[in-house]
């Protein structure tokens, strides 16, 4: 029973070229038929028997016989055994064809027939391809490594491959060497160029071949004092401080050199040489000091001539004037004097007096304002007696602007007055004025004083012929 189903199996799968298909009267070739549709179509590409082992099963001696028994015709037997077939492996591209009692002849040659791997790894391999399995793809097949020279089974092999200890392989930190895989780590820690080293006076880290270079310049490189002072040892980066600050035998110039001393000498002398020539330098401090006063002298010139007023008005501010007012109780004729200022560019110049507790017929009760004129840098150019009109404004600071209400007095000059003839060189103590300008008490209504500051505008007019 167990063959009539394995040759019912086979038979299914097994070709016939059409033409020449076995006459079928016996019940077995008409089943034959019966199972292979596309023969009974008459089709021209016939189904195939899959496996080399069914034919085996049916073709060998005791299939024979079996079948024998099953089909014990041997007419039958005969007609079947000379159709002619196409090789098992007709789609695999074996053009093989012929009787069938010759296919298991074929099989055992045909290079599509699959064969169980001859190394035993149970793998069914097409015979093309057998001897590429053996070298290349059994699991089982024999292989040397070619690093360590070990034999290893294919498997073993695969796994073997990437870690071989003998293989060479390129060191990670691309020094260019090729390095063992064993020796690898023996190598990154100990020899390679490129590994990082630490420096080992400053401890940062550099690649090993820069280290040398970099010792060139490391400030941390201990250095002796280019003095052959007795300092320890320096670091290279501290010398200069070292030198310029400590070295006892760095040559310094003596501390009153800018002053004129000429003396040079190690630091340690130096001491000695200050205590030594106390006269000496401290006459050369007084020239110093000399010469300072001159300069300041005519720097504070410059420095008027710059902040010079020549538009014709200034605004006086006197901040503090209540401890002025007090001065000026104590102290007859206590007088202040403004800035000077000029009419014009190339005009007369003039200065503003005040006398807080008053002159003349203000004195003790009002405030008393003066103009004074200076000896200027273009009298010889300018015309004389002055004539212009003068005026002076106290402001009245109320923080409301309408309801301020300045305090102004002005007069034009009398020609025949001797103080507006042209000046001397010397400084003339002689102005024209307002003794009575302000009371005291009339000083301390409305806001002519805040923050203890008043503000008095003088301003000459050269157009102005008729006084306000
Ligand atoms: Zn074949
Ligand atoms: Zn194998
Ligand atoms: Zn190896
Ligand atoms: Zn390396
Ligand atoms: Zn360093
Ligand atoms: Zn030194
Ligand atoms: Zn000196």
């Amino acid at each position: 029973m167990k063959m009539v189903r394995s040759l019912t199996q086979w038979t299914k799968t097994l070709s016939f070229p059409s033409r020449i298909s076995p006459k079928s009267s016996k019940e077995n070739v008409t089943n034959i038929q019966a199972v292979t549709p596309s023969h009974s179509n008459n089709s021209l590409s016939p189904p195939y028997i899959k496996t080399n082992n069914e034919i085996n099963a049916i073709m060998n001696d005791s299939t024979i016989t079996e079948v024998n028994k099953i089909y014990p015709d041997p007419e039958s037997e005969k007609a079947i055994m000379s159709s002619v077939v196409y090789c098992i492996h007709h789609k695999e591209g074996c053009k093989w064809s012929d009787e069938l009692r010759k296919l298991k002849a074929h099989l055992n040659t045909c290079k599509h027939d699959a064969l169980p791997c001859t190394s035993k790894c149970g793998a069914q391999i097409p015979r093309v391809l057998m001897e590429d399995h053996l070298k290349y793809t059994c699991p089982l097949r024999r292989a040397r490594c070619d690093f360590c020279n070990k034999e290893f089974t294919g498997e073993t092999l695969e796994n073997h491959v990437g870690n071989c200890g003998f293989e060479p392989i390129y060191c990670e930190n691309k020094c260019g060497l090729k390095v063992q895989r064993r020796h690898l780590s023996q190598h990154k820690a100990g020899e390679c160029l490129k590994r990082l080293l630490p420096c080992r006076y400053c401890s940062k880290e550099f690649v090993a071949d820069t280290l040398a270079v970099h010792h060139n310049k490391c400030g941390r490189v201990p250095v002796v004092c280019p003095n052959r002072c007795e300092a320890t040892v320096l670091a290279r980066e501290e010398v200069e401080t070292h030198l310029k600050d400590h070295c006892t035998s760095s040559v310094l110039n003596c501390n009153f050199k800018d002053a004129g001393c000429r003396f040079k000498g190690p630091r340690y002398s130096m001491e000695k040489h200050l205590e030594e020539n106390c006269q000496q330098h401290l006459s050369l401090m007084c020239n110093v000091v000399t010469k300072q006063q001159h300069q300041i002298a005519s720097l504070k010139t410059a420095l008027s001539r710059l902040s010079l007023n020549y538009s014709g008005t200034l605004i006086w501010k006197i901040s503090d004037f209540t401890s002025k007012m007090a001065e000026a109780k104590t102290k007859e004729g206590m007088e202040l004097v403004s800035p000077p200022f000029y009419t014009s560019q190339y005009g007369y110049k003039l200065q503003a007096s005040l006398f807080p507790n008053g002159n003349g017929t203000g004195e003790d009760t009002h405030i008393s304002v003066y103009i004074k004129i200076l000896p200027g840098e273009y009298d010889a150019l300018l015309r004389w007696p002055f004539a212009h009109s003068v005026s002076f404004t106290l402001f009245d600071q109320s923080t409301c602007p309408e309801k301020a209400c300045n305090i102004v007095e002005s007069f034009i000059p009398d020609p025949t007055w001797k103080n507006f003839q042209r000046p001397s060189k010397e400084p003339d103590s002689l102005g024209f004025g307002f003794p009575r300008f302000i009371s005291h008490e009339m000083l301390k209504k409305r806001h002519f004083m805040k923050d203890d500051t008043m503000f008095i505008r003088v301003k000459v007019d050269p157009s102005k012929i008729v006084a306000v």
